[in-house]
């Protein structure tokens, strides 16, 4: 048997990255630790806040809402809200929905769920019938993060919180350079325009997927949606999640210290 490097009791994870094993409840200990310092770091939680949480009903979502909510239980000045965004993609999200609504009740936490139906007066279903020819995953992706971020402003929250683990992150930030989103990631460039924009906090950002996993199993959070979304095609992010994946493999830290590069390049954006 694997003991935890911590206390002795029988290990369930391996930390390549931090070398470590640990037990379920020293696992538990450091996930939260994580999300702990993620959230002190967005400095919004020292007083009262009206806190959004895109709730999706997989398993990252799930577990974000979970432990902010098991942090955050005995503030009375913190208020939540979980926001679930339904796209029209029958024989899918309607269970994934059913899952998120049902998690939000059992942690108490009142949810409200806006569709695309309601706000652009067409689903998915129709997005992609209408347009065979194109992959309509990424405008889905937007249309999404523009929804969330109308309705959590509309419902007058202070921030919005979304379910990016530290594996999301690493990819986003990866895509982002071979993208050429160079000027936006060292804001060398103005953004254009834009409808106002809530400010947007990951508190996952630094757990990475394969713990978020073991996570939501082990507090019941896991639900399996059999097939996933049927839409799902962005092959750009399916390579660098395989290459990303690999390195991690073989040096473990990789995600982390692209994360720590993309944070250490936000720093300086604040001084210029
Ligand atoms: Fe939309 Fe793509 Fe997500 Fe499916 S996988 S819900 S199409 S963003």
């Amino acid at each position: 048997m694997i003991r935890c490097d911590k206390c002795n009791a029988r290990a369930v994870i391996f930390q390549r990255y931090s070398g470590m094993h640990l037990c379920r409840e020293h696992f538990d200990g450091d996930v939260q630790r994580k999300v702990r310092e993620v959230l002190r770091k967005t400095g919004v939680f020292g007083k009262g806040v009206k806190l959004a949480v895109a709730l999706e009903g997989e398993k990252s979502s799930s577990v974000m809402l979970y432990i902010i909510k098991r942090l955050f239980h005995n503030r009375r000045d913190i208020e939540m809200v979980a926001l679930l965004v339904d796209e029209g993609i029958s024989g899918y999200r309607p269970e994934a929905l059913a899952h998120a609504r049902s998690l939000a009740e059992r942690l108490s936490v009142p949810h409200i769920t806006r569709s695309f139906k309601e706000v652009y007066q067409i689903t998915m279903d129709d997005l992609a019938r209408d347009d065979r020819s194109k992959s309509p995953c990424p405008r889905c992706a937007q249309m999404r993060k523009d929804l969330l971020n109308s309705a959590a402003l509309d419902l007058g929250a202070d921030v919005l919180a979304v379910g990016n683990n530290l594996d999301r992150e690493a990819q986003e930030i990866m895509i982002g350079f071979i993208r050429g989103d160079g000027n936006e990631i060292l804001g060398l460039q103005p953004e254009p325009p834009q409808q106002k924009k809530i400010p947007l906090i990951k508190p996952l950002q630094r757990v990475p997927g394969r713990e978020v996993a073991l996570y939501a199993a082990a507090h019941g959070l896991s639900k399996h949606i059999p097939g996933g979304c049927p839409y799902l095609c962005d092959p750009l992010r399916t390579e660098v999640g395989k290459s990303l994946s690999k390195f991690e493999g073989k040096h473990p830290g990789t995600d982390y210290s692209l994360l720590r590069s993309k944070e250490r390049i936000d720093r300086l954006k604040a001084l210029i």
